[in-house]
């Protein structure tokens, strides 16, 4: 048998890279030079990202969770040379449950790469999103139709919870498209690379932030918590009005400010309202 055989692993989300023009593609789009940055990859699964990205960078942390690939990594060349030189730093564990702060030794922040596991994509950005103050950026590859839903603008098909989410905290780009044939098995759908980066006031969204910059920083997990409440209820059913999901819950009190706004609850649904406005209204209810 190959012994770079590996069966995919329907479970894991395995769909391994094989076109090189996007592989390169995808390790240019991060935006750092130098070895002081901190990279880290999710997924590595056979090293398409990994080997050209330990060619580019001194220092490669992965996170992958099958042991299969774990050991290849480990004993199969060219990585074996990489992970015993330390320039490959393999951590065996769930990226769902990893904690990026164990990276960082002081105030450096991470750049983080990926093909992701589609079956975990939404768990692992909304992971990330609660480890936001320790990323620097984000490069993932996506089914296009979850990138679409994160780019997508209020009032269009798209536009839903995951947009919202992600459109208050970072800066979102859709990269380029990348077809199923550039994969091993091919996934049944499109994928897209998107660059996710936290902006640079995000800390200050919210604000009944204390004013000291560590205690703020201290309190903000807790007020995305409250806002991930509060997004989830605004559209909790998605054809309704905001009256209508509003209605009996603790954000019915925003009624009142629907003239400031300009907005009618009656007749707009959570789909029609910006960014701006859904951090507006969240900071009227924690008044
Ligand atoms: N980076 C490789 C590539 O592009 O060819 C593999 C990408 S594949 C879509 C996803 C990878 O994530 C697989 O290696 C899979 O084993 C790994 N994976 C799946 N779930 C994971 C989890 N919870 N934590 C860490 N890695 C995971």
């Amino acid at each position: 048998m190959n012994k770079n055989f590996h069966i995919a692993r329907k479970r894991f989300g395995q769909n391994f890279l094989q076109d090189v023009a996007i592989i390169q593609n995808i390790v240019d789009a991060l935006n750092c030079v130098g070895d002081e940055n901190i990279i880290c990859e999710i997924g590595p699964g056979l090293g398409a990202l990994t080997l050209p990205l330990l060619q580019k960078f001194k220092k490669i942390n992965v996170i992958e969770i099958d042991k299969d690939l774990i050991y290849k990594l480990k004993n199969d060349n060219p990585f074996k040379a990489y992970f015993e030189n330390n320039n490959l730093i393999i951590h065996e564990q769930d990226a769902l449950k990893f904690e990026l702060a164990n990276l960082i030794s002081n105030n450096q922040k991470i750049h983080l790469i990926g093909n992701l596991p589609y079956n975990i994509s939404t768990p692992l950005l909304f992971r990330f999103l609660q480890q936001i103050n320790n990323i620097s950026e984000m490069i993932f590859m996506l089914q296009k139709e979850v990138v679409d839903r994160i780019i997508a603008k209020a009032n269009s098909k798209d536009f839903g919870r995951l947009s919202v989410m992600m459109q208050t905290f970072f800066y979102v780009e859709k990269l380029f498209d990348v077809p199923p044939e550039s994969f091993i098995p091919a996934p049944k759908v499109m994928s897209s690379v998107i660059r996710i980066i936290p902006k640079n006031n995000y800390l200050n969204i919210f604000d009944n932030s204390a004013k000291n910059a560590e205690k703020t920083e201290k309190i903000f997990p807790n007020l995305v918590e409250k806002y991930t409440f509060f997004i989830k209820t605004a559209f909790a059913q998605k054809r309704k009005t905001l009256h209508n999901n509003f209605k009996n819950t603790e954000f019915d009190i925003l009624e009142k400010y629907q003239e400031e706004l300009n907005l009618d609850f009656k007749k707009v649904r959570a789909e029609n309202i910006s960014i701006e406005n859904f951090i507006a209204l969240f900071n009227l209810s924690q008044k």
